[in-house]
Protein backbone atom coordinates (compact mmCIF):
# COMPACT_ATOMS: atom_id res chain seq x y z
CA UNK A 1 0.00 0.00 0.00
CA UNK A 2 3.16 2.65 0.70
CA UNK A 3 4.17 2.08 -2.55
CA UNK A 4 0.90 2.95 -4.04
CA UNK A 5 1.27 6.09 -1.96
CA UNK A 6 4.56 7.27 -2.91
CA UNK A 7 3.49 6.45 -6.89
CA UNK A 8 0.64 8.64 -6.38
CA UNK A 9 3.03 11.65 -4.58
CA UNK A 10 5.62 11.43 -7.52
CA UNK A 11 2.78 11.21 -10.45
CA UNK A 12 1.72 14.34 -8.73
CA UNK A 13 5.34 16.32 -8.60
CA UNK A 14 5.98 14.96 -12.22
CA UNK A 15 2.16 17.16 -13.03
CA UNK A 16 3.65 20.02 -10.83
CA UNK A 17 6.75 19.94 -12.99
CA UNK A 18 5.35 19.42 -16.03
CA UNK A 19 2.50 22.42 -15.68
CA UNK A 20 5.74 24.49 -14.46
CA UNK A 21 7.49 24.29 -17.20
CA UNK A 22 4.22 25.01 -19.50
CA UNK A 23 3.14 28.09 -17.18
CA UNK A 24 6.89 29.60 -17.30
CA UNK A 25 8.38 28.62 -21.15
CA UNK A 26 5.36 28.36 -23.27
CA UNK A 27 4.05 27.96 -25.83
CA UNK A 28 6.19 24.79 -25.67
CA UNK A 29 5.95 21.22 -27.03
CA UNK A 30 5.86 17.79 -24.88
CA UNK A 31 9.15 16.52 -26.49
CA UNK A 32 10.71 19.60 -25.01
CA UNK A 33 9.34 19.09 -21.72
CA UNK A 34 10.26 15.77 -21.94
CA UNK A 35 14.04 16.74 -22.85
CA UNK A 36 14.27 19.30 -20.29
CA UNK A 37 12.55 17.34 -17.10
CA UNK A 38 14.19 14.21 -18.03
CA UNK A 39 10.61 12.05 -17.45
CA UNK A 40 9.55 9.57 -20.73
CA UNK A 41 7.61 11.58 -23.57
CA UNK A 42 4.92 8.80 -22.60
CA UNK A 43 4.65 10.16 -18.98
CA UNK A 44 4.26 13.72 -20.44
CA UNK A 45 1.85 13.25 -22.67
CA UNK A 46 -0.33 11.74 -19.90
CA UNK A 47 0.36 14.22 -17.28
CA UNK A 48 -0.28 17.28 -20.54
CA UNK A 49 -3.52 15.09 -21.05
CA UNK A 50 -4.80 15.37 -17.99
CA UNK A 51 -4.03 19.24 -17.43
CA UNK A 52 -6.03 19.34 -20.60
CA UNK A 53 -8.99 18.25 -19.28
CA UNK A 54 -8.35 20.19 -16.03
CA UNK A 55 -8.42 23.28 -18.18
CA UNK A 56 -5.01 24.37 -17.20
CA UNK A 57 -3.28 24.05 -20.62
CA UNK A 58 -4.60 23.89 -23.99
CA UNK A 59 -2.98 23.31 -27.48
CA UNK A 60 -2.62 26.42 -29.57
CA UNK A 61 -1.42 24.95 -32.94
CA UNK A 62 1.84 23.26 -34.63
CA UNK A 63 5.07 24.36 -34.06
CA UNK A 64 8.57 24.68 -35.63
CA UNK A 65 9.90 20.79 -35.96
CA UNK A 66 13.84 20.29 -35.62
CA UNK A 67 13.03 17.51 -37.81
CA UNK A 68 10.34 14.97 -38.12
CA UNK A 69 6.57 15.63 -37.17
CA UNK A 70 5.90 18.80 -36.37
CA UNK A 71 5.14 19.07 -32.48
CA UNK A 72 1.99 20.71 -30.86
CA UNK A 73 2.42 23.81 -28.97
CA UNK A 74 1.24 24.04 -25.26
CA UNK A 75 0.15 27.32 -24.04
CA UNK A 76 -0.58 28.15 -20.36
CA UNK A 77 -4.36 29.30 -19.48
CA UNK A 78 -3.83 32.30 -17.54
CA UNK A 79 -7.87 32.40 -17.84
CA UNK A 80 -8.65 29.29 -16.23
CA UNK A 81 -9.26 31.36 -13.19
CA UNK A 82 -7.89 35.08 -11.19
CA UNK A 83 -6.80 36.24 -8.59
CA UNK A 84 -6.63 39.26 -5.84
CA UNK A 85 -3.55 40.81 -5.16
CA UNK A 86 -3.55 44.23 -1.94
CA UNK A 87 -0.76 46.56 -0.94
CA UNK A 88 -2.16 47.89 2.17
CA UNK A 89 -0.46 51.11 2.66
CA UNK A 90 -0.31 53.34 5.34
CA UNK A 91 -2.87 55.70 3.73
CA UNK A 92 -3.97 54.10 0.63
CA UNK A 93 -5.26 50.18 -0.15
CA UNK A 94 -4.58 49.38 -4.25
CA UNK A 95 -6.10 46.18 -5.26
CA UNK A 96 -5.98 44.31 -8.57
CA UNK A 97 -7.56 41.02 -10.18
CA UNK A 98 -4.97 39.26 -12.18
CA UNK A 99 -5.39 36.33 -14.04
CA UNK A 100 -3.16 33.16 -13.30
CA UNK A 101 -0.02 34.69 -15.57
CA UNK A 102 -0.59 37.69 -13.48
CA UNK A 103 -2.02 40.05 -16.29
CA UNK A 104 -4.18 42.61 -14.64
CA UNK A 105 -7.82 42.88 -15.51
CA UNK A 106 -8.79 45.36 -13.07
CA UNK A 107 -7.38 47.50 -10.25
CA UNK A 108 -8.66 49.89 -7.58
CA UNK A 109 -7.25 52.72 -5.53
CA UNK A 110 -8.53 54.05 -2.54
CA UNK A 111 -7.33 56.53 -0.11
CA UNK A 112 -8.12 55.65 3.93
CA UNK A 113 -7.32 58.07 7.20
CA UNK A 114 -6.73 55.08 9.21
CA UNK A 115 -9.39 55.66 11.44
CA UNK A 116 -9.47 52.56 13.05
CA UNK A 117 -8.37 48.68 12.19
CA UNK A 118 -12.18 48.27 12.01
CA UNK A 119 -12.93 50.87 9.23
CA UNK A 120 -9.84 50.01 7.15
CA UNK A 121 -10.60 46.39 7.48
CA UNK A 122 -13.67 47.32 6.35
CA UNK A 123 -13.01 49.34 3.52
CA UNK A 124 -10.56 46.18 2.53
CA UNK A 125 -13.43 43.77 2.38
CA UNK A 126 -15.53 46.21 -0.10
CA UNK A 127 -12.51 46.60 -2.37
CA UNK A 128 -11.99 42.78 -2.75
CA UNK A 129 -15.55 41.91 -2.83
CA UNK A 130 -16.17 44.71 -5.60
CA UNK A 131 -13.31 42.72 -7.73
CA UNK A 132 -13.88 39.76 -6.96
CA UNK A 133 -17.84 40.23 -8.80
CA UNK A 134 -15.82 41.52 -11.79
CA UNK A 135 -14.35 38.55 -12.40
CA UNK A 136 -14.94 36.91 -15.27
CA UNK A 137 -16.91 33.72 -15.75
CA UNK A 138 -13.61 30.87 -15.76
CA UNK A 139 -13.30 27.21 -14.45
CA UNK A 140 -11.77 27.82 -11.03
CA UNK A 141 -12.94 31.20 -10.57
CA UNK A 142 -11.32 33.63 -7.96
CA UNK A 143 -9.24 31.13 -6.33
CA UNK A 144 -7.16 32.97 -3.66
CA UNK A 145 -6.37 36.02 -2.32
CA UNK A 146 -2.84 37.93 -1.46
CA UNK A 147 -2.51 40.66 0.72
CA UNK A 148 1.31 42.48 1.02
CA UNK A 149 1.08 44.80 4.71
CA UNK A 150 3.51 47.40 5.90
CA UNK A 151 4.52 45.25 9.01
CA UNK A 152 5.43 41.96 10.35
CA UNK A 153 3.26 38.47 10.16
CA UNK A 154 3.53 35.16 11.58
CA UNK A 155 2.58 32.03 9.68
CA UNK A 156 -1.20 32.09 10.15
CA UNK A 157 -1.26 35.43 8.93
CA UNK A 158 -1.77 37.23 11.81
CA UNK A 159 -0.58 41.08 11.41
CA UNK A 160 1.53 41.36 14.43
CA UNK A 161 3.30 44.65 14.41
CA UNK A 162 2.77 47.28 11.80
CA UNK A 163 4.47 50.92 13.20
CA UNK A 164 3.36 52.83 10.81
CA UNK A 165 -0.16 51.67 11.08
CA UNK A 166 -0.39 51.78 14.57
CA UNK A 167 -1.51 48.11 14.26
CA UNK A 168 -0.63 45.17 16.42
CA UNK A 169 -2.07 41.56 16.42
CA UNK A 170 -4.66 41.78 13.62
CA UNK A 171 -6.05 38.18 12.80
CA UNK A 172 -6.40 39.51 9.05
CA UNK A 173 -5.83 36.22 7.05
CA UNK A 174 -8.52 34.46 9.49
CA UNK A 175 -11.02 37.41 9.31
CA UNK A 176 -10.53 37.87 5.01
CA UNK A 177 -11.13 33.51 5.04
CA UNK A 178 -14.04 33.82 7.11
CA UNK A 179 -15.46 36.71 4.85
CA UNK A 180 -14.62 35.25 1.44
CA UNK A 181 -14.48 31.50 1.90
CA UNK A 182 -10.96 32.04 -0.20
CA UNK A 183 -7.85 31.05 0.70
CA UNK A 184 -5.74 34.13 1.49
CA UNK A 185 -2.10 34.66 2.08
CA UNK A 186 -0.71 37.40 3.92
CA UNK A 187 3.03 38.88 3.56
CA UNK A 188 5.03 41.72 4.39
CA UNK A 189 4.46 44.27 1.44
CA UNK A 190 8.21 44.45 0.42
CA UNK A 191 8.60 40.51 0.68
CA UNK A 192 5.26 40.58 -1.96
CA UNK A 193 6.99 43.44 -3.75
CA UNK A 194 10.24 41.71 -4.19
CA UNK A 195 8.56 38.70 -5.97
CA UNK A 196 6.63 40.95 -8.06
CA UNK A 197 9.88 42.40 -9.40
CA UNK A 198 11.48 39.19 -9.63
CA UNK A 199 8.41 37.19 -11.55
CA UNK A 200 6.91 40.50 -13.60
CA UNK A 201 9.23 43.45 -12.84
CA UNK A 202 13.26 44.55 -13.85
CA UNK A 203 14.17 41.55 -11.37
CA UNK A 204 13.62 38.52 -13.92
CA UNK A 205 16.71 37.65 -14.87
CA UNK A 206 18.55 37.76 -11.34
CA UNK A 207 19.25 35.62 -8.67
CA UNK A 208 20.12 37.57 -6.02
CA UNK A 209 18.69 40.79 -5.86
CA UNK A 210 17.41 43.61 -2.71
CA UNK A 211 13.97 45.44 -3.44
CA UNK A 212 13.87 48.13 -1.39
CA UNK A 213 10.29 49.53 -0.72
CA UNK A 214 10.03 53.23 -0.05
CA UNK A 215 7.02 54.29 1.33
CA UNK A 216 6.21 55.71 4.33
CA UNK A 217 8.10 53.48 6.32
CA UNK A 218 11.06 51.42 4.46
CA UNK A 219 11.54 48.03 4.23
CA UNK A 220 13.38 45.18 1.80
CA UNK A 221 12.85 42.23 0.37
CA UNK A 222 15.88 40.29 -0.39
CA UNK A 223 16.00 37.40 -3.16
CA UNK A 224 18.72 35.08 -2.73
CA UNK A 225 19.47 32.67 -5.65
CA UNK A 226 15.55 33.02 -6.62
CA UNK A 227 14.18 32.72 -3.26
CA UNK A 228 12.80 35.22 -1.05
CA UNK A 229 15.10 34.83 2.10
CA UNK A 230 12.72 34.98 5.64
CA UNK A 231 14.94 35.05 8.42
CA UNK A 232 15.11 32.23 10.91
CA UNK A 233 11.80 33.03 11.81
CA UNK A 234 10.26 35.68 8.96
CA UNK A 235 11.16 38.89 9.73
CA UNK A 236 14.15 39.87 7.65
CA UNK A 237 14.16 42.96 5.83
CA UNK A 238 13.59 45.69 8.15
CA UNK A 239 15.70 47.52 7.10
CA UNK A 240 14.18 50.86 7.63
CA UNK A 241 15.28 50.49 11.58
CA UNK A 242 19.17 50.03 10.32
CA UNK A 243 20.12 52.71 12.59
CA UNK A 244 22.07 55.54 10.54
CA UNK A 245 22.80 57.79 13.40
CA UNK A 246 23.67 56.25 16.78
CA UNK A 247 22.14 59.03 18.53
CA UNK A 248 19.60 60.11 16.57
CA UNK A 249 15.87 60.98 16.98
CA UNK A 250 13.71 58.49 18.74
CA UNK A 251 12.16 55.66 16.41
CA UNK A 252 8.75 54.14 16.93
CA UNK A 253 10.65 51.06 16.83
CA UNK A 254 12.52 51.91 19.80
CA UNK A 255 15.45 52.57 18.66
CA UNK A 256 17.64 55.98 17.44
CA UNK A 257 18.40 57.52 14.01
CA UNK A 258 16.32 54.49 12.00
CA UNK A 259 17.25 55.08 8.33
CA UNK A 260 13.62 55.79 7.54
CA UNK A 261 13.61 58.90 9.63
CA UNK A 262 15.59 60.41 7.36
CA UNK A 263 14.89 58.82 3.72
CA UNK A 264 11.27 57.60 4.34
CA UNK A 265 7.74 59.13 2.54
CA UNK A 266 6.93 60.36 6.21
CA UNK A 267 10.27 62.20 6.91
CA UNK A 268 9.83 63.95 3.39
CA UNK A 269 6.22 64.96 4.03
CA UNK A 270 7.49 66.12 7.60
CA UNK A 271 10.63 68.57 6.20
CA UNK A 272 8.80 69.98 3.40
CA UNK A 273 5.77 70.66 6.09
CA UNK A 274 8.56 72.23 8.39
CA UNK A 275 9.72 74.28 5.19
CA UNK A 276 6.19 75.42 3.54
CA UNK A 277 4.70 76.16 6.87
CA UNK A 278 1.46 73.88 6.26
CA UNK A 279 0.33 70.28 5.79
CA UNK A 280 1.35 68.32 2.26
CA UNK A 281 1.07 64.93 0.58
CA UNK A 282 3.47 63.56 -2.13
CA UNK A 283 1.40 64.21 -5.14
CA UNK A 284 1.23 67.57 -4.29
CA UNK A 285 5.55 67.90 -3.99
CA UNK A 286 5.72 65.78 -6.70
CA UNK A 287 3.85 68.26 -8.99
CA UNK A 288 5.45 71.26 -7.45
CA UNK A 289 8.57 69.58 -8.61
CA UNK A 290 7.83 68.95 -12.01
CA UNK A 291 6.62 72.59 -12.08
CA UNK A 292 10.37 73.38 -11.55
CA UNK A 293 9.82 74.63 -7.74
CA UNK A 294 13.71 74.52 -6.54
CA UNK A 295 12.76 74.28 -2.84
CA UNK A 296 10.96 71.23 -3.44
CA UNK A 297 13.04 69.55 -6.24
CA UNK A 298 16.31 70.39 -3.01
CA UNK A 299 14.01 68.46 -0.63
CA UNK A 300 13.86 65.94 -2.69
CA UNK A 301 17.94 65.68 -3.76
CA UNK A 302 18.11 65.74 0.02
CA UNK A 303 15.91 62.79 0.22
CA UNK A 304 18.32 60.42 -2.67
CA UNK A 305 21.05 61.69 -0.74
CA UNK A 306 19.37 59.96 2.70
CA UNK A 307 18.32 57.05 0.51
CA UNK A 308 22.08 56.53 -0.85
CA UNK A 309 23.30 56.36 2.96
CA UNK A 310 21.47 53.33 3.57
CA UNK A 311 21.77 51.78 -0.04
CA UNK A 312 25.32 51.99 0.79
CA UNK A 313 24.98 49.61 3.55
CA UNK A 314 22.66 46.87 1.73
CA UNK A 315 25.58 47.50 -0.91
CA UNK A 316 28.15 46.38 1.09
CA UNK A 317 26.18 43.76 3.39
CA UNK A 318 24.94 41.78 1.16
CA UNK A 319 26.62 42.35 -2.12
CA UNK A 320 23.20 41.55 -4.29
CA UNK A 321 23.11 42.18 -8.24
CA UNK A 322 20.52 44.37 -8.31
CA UNK A 323 18.96 47.26 -5.85
CA UNK A 324 15.68 47.80 -7.17
CA UNK A 325 14.14 50.57 -5.51
CA UNK A 326 9.85 50.84 -5.70
CA UNK A 327 7.02 51.97 -3.56
CA UNK A 328 5.49 55.23 -3.95
CA UNK A 329 8.56 57.59 -3.84
CA UNK A 330 9.49 55.79 -7.56
CA UNK A 331 7.49 58.69 -8.39
CA UNK A 332 10.27 61.52 -7.85
CA UNK A 333 12.83 59.20 -9.06
CA UNK A 334 13.98 62.26 -11.57
CA UNK A 335 14.88 64.16 -8.83
CA UNK A 336 16.22 61.36 -6.76
CA UNK A 337 18.97 59.10 -8.60
CA UNK A 338 21.59 61.64 -9.18
CA UNK A 339 22.54 62.61 -5.60
CA UNK A 340 22.07 58.56 -4.50
CA UNK A 341 23.85 57.20 -7.05
CA UNK A 342 26.74 60.29 -6.81
CA UNK A 343 26.93 59.04 -3.09
CA UNK A 344 27.37 55.13 -4.16
CA UNK A 345 30.07 55.95 -5.66
CA UNK A 346 31.78 57.82 -3.06
CA UNK A 347 30.94 55.38 -0.27
CA UNK A 348 30.21 52.13 -1.32
CA UNK A 349 33.00 49.47 -1.31
CA UNK A 350 34.55 49.05 -4.94
CA UNK A 351 34.14 45.45 -5.22
CA UNK A 352 30.77 44.68 -4.42
CA UNK A 353 29.45 47.48 -6.34
CA UNK A 354 31.44 46.76 -9.57
CA UNK A 355 28.98 44.45 -10.97
CA UNK A 356 25.73 45.89 -9.14
CA UNK A 357 22.57 47.79 -10.89
CA UNK A 358 20.75 50.71 -9.28
CA UNK A 359 17.29 51.35 -10.59
CA UNK A 360 13.98 52.78 -9.49
CA UNK A 361 11.02 49.95 -10.21
CA UNK A 362 9.09 50.16 -13.84
CA UNK A 363 6.18 48.56 -12.11
CA UNK A 364 6.36 51.81 -9.95
CA UNK A 365 3.86 51.20 -7.04
CA UNK A 366 2.78 48.14 -8.82
CA UNK A 367 5.61 45.21 -7.58
CA UNK A 368 3.79 44.40 -4.16
CA UNK A 369 0.00 43.76 -5.39
CA UNK A 370 1.51 41.73 -8.44
CA UNK A 371 3.44 39.98 -5.96
CA UNK A 372 0.92 38.98 -3.44
CA UNK A 373 -1.22 38.08 -6.04
CA UNK A 374 1.22 35.22 -7.39
CA UNK A 375 1.50 34.47 -3.81
CA UNK A 376 -2.15 33.87 -4.07
CA UNK A 377 -1.89 31.51 -7.81
CA UNK A 378 1.13 30.03 -6.00
CA UNK A 379 -1.02 28.42 -3.05
CA UNK A 380 -3.79 27.36 -5.40
CA UNK A 381 -1.30 25.68 -7.76
CA UNK A 382 0.37 24.08 -4.25
CA UNK A 383 -3.18 22.66 -3.49
CA UNK A 384 -4.57 21.95 -7.01
CA UNK A 385 -1.99 19.66 -8.07
CA UNK A 386 -3.17 17.40 -5.71
CA UNK A 387 -6.98 18.04 -5.64
CA UNK A 388 -7.33 17.69 -9.93
CA UNK A 389 -5.50 14.53 -9.55
CA UNK A 390 -7.80 11.96 -11.46
CA UNK A 391 -7.34 8.39 -10.39
ZN1 LIG B 1 13.33 52.20 13.96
Amino acid sequence: MKQTGDLNLVKKINKTIVLHHIRTDSPISRARIAEITGLTKATVSSLVNELIESSLVEEIGVGESSGGRKPMMLLFKGTAGYAIGVDLGVHDILAVLTDLTGKVIREKRIQHHNESVEHVTRLLTTTIRELIDTAPESVYGVIGIGLGVPGICDEEGNLLFAPNLGWENVPLQAQLEAEFGLPVVIDNEANAGAVGEKQFGAGKDTANLVYVSIGMGIGAGIIIRNELYRGATGFSGEIGHISIQHDGPKCRCGSLGCWELYASEHALLEQAGQELGHEVDLESLLSKAENGDAGVIQLFERLGYYLGVGVVNIINGFNPEFIILGGRLAGGEKWLMKPLLELLEKRSLPHPRKQLKVEFSELQDRSTVLGAASFAVAKFFASTTVSVERS
